[in-house]
């Protein structure tokens, strides 16, 4: 059997408190509204209002309150932001773009002197191309100048006689046959307008107008004309003027000393 219980005792012990708790909290709330509303009137034309209206004056406002005009707050942020020593960057920045200049520039000059050495191995090979060869195989035995009181205008060559004559460069035979001094001769134009001159020859084998590569066999090595032995006598005329073939030759790569 459960125990008897007194429901009486169970009541709240504050009831009905509640109600003049929220009378009291209305009269503190209405005190309240009163209390606000009063300084608001009472401080007008304050200190701390005047303020407010000359900041509301201010021309720029984020100016005024986080910088200067000439200096504004970002600006002052970035240079903040900075390492303590800038132009130590600054100095190695510009070291590294000098380093870079020389570099392109020494590159640069590689490849113009890359580019003049092609070039002139590019001319070589054209004028190997063009095809200089040498008059004939033989001995040089006489230069270019004065000889025995007279002129010598062209170099001899010596070796017996049938030895192949053969023209320095392509051009145009137009003279084979029979000339005063030289007994039989070939005369070759050449692309540029020079002449090249065989004399002495045994025999001719070209024709005259015959088209003539450059080591084309044009004669054969005689002993004909004013001649004292067996040998080619090798002119050049340069714009009608006989020039000395010596450095003719060497400036086409023969060498015929
Ligand atoms: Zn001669």
């Amino acid at each position: 059997m459960m125990g008897k219980h007194r429901k009486e005792d169970r009541l709240p012990p504050t009831a009905g408190r509640p109600i003049r708790n929220k009378v009291v909290a209305a009269v503190v709330a209405g005190g309240a509204f009163a209390a606000v509303g009063q300084p608001l009137s009472a401080n007008a034309g304050s200190e701390q209002e005047r303020d407010v209206q000359n900041l509301a004056k201010t021309k720029n406002l984020s100016t005024a309150i986080t910088g200067t005009q000439n200096s504004p707050a970002a600006v002052r942020l970035l240079q903040a932001q900075q390492p303590a020593r800038p132009e130590a960057q600054e100095l190695a920045k510009a070291k590294a773009i000098e380093a870079e200049r020389i570099i392109r520039e020494e590159a640069a000059r590689q490849a113009a002197i890359a580019a003049a050495e092609a070039q002139r191995a590019a001319e070589e090979q054209a004028r190997k191309a063009a095809g200089f060869h040498v008059p004939a195989e033989g001995t040089y035995t006489s230069g270019f100048g004065s000889r025995w009181g007279s002129s010598h205008m062209g170099i001899d060559i010596a070796n017996s006689i049938g030895t192949p004559i053969y023209s320095v460069a392509p051009g145009e035979v137009i003279d084979a046959g029979p000339a005063s001094g030289f007994g039989l001769w070939v005369r070759v134009q050449h692309d540029d307008g020079t002449i090249t001159v065989y004399g002495h020859v045994n025999t001719i084998v070209a024709e005259e107008g015959q088209r003539v590569g450059a080591g084309e066999q044009i004669a054969t090595m005689g002993n004909r004309g004013q001649s004292t032995g067996p040998h080619l006598h090798f002119e050049v005329h340069e714009d009608g003027t006989k020039i000395n073939p010596l450095p003719w030759l060497r400036e086409r790569g023969i060498d015929v000393t």
